[in-house]
């Protein structure tokens, strides 16, 4: 019997896109099993060994600025 052959070769763009849809799945995957843990800063539910979503707190310390919904308007329309 002879070895399955492919007709055309696959492009990087697709090779690539295909790969990504493969990863984000795993991805998702993988945080579903991950252990969720309640942040000690705002009592939210968060991913065990990451900065918190919420608060952006990592073991009690405040690693990333989140930002307020006050910070996010730029404009103001008049
Ligand atoms: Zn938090």
């Amino acid at each position: 019997m002879k070895h399955p052959v492919t007709k055309q070769k696959k492009s990087a763009s697709r090779a690539k896109k295909q790969y990504f849809v493969f990863a984000d799945g795993a991805r998702k995957k993988l945080r579903n099993m991950a252990p969720l843990v309640i942040c000690s800063n705002c009592k939210e539910k968060k991913i065990n060994h990451t900065i918190c979503k919420n608060c952006g707190f990592y073991a009690d310390k405040a690693v990333k600025k989140m930002a307020s919904p006050l910070d996010t308007v730029t404009k103001i329309k008049a």
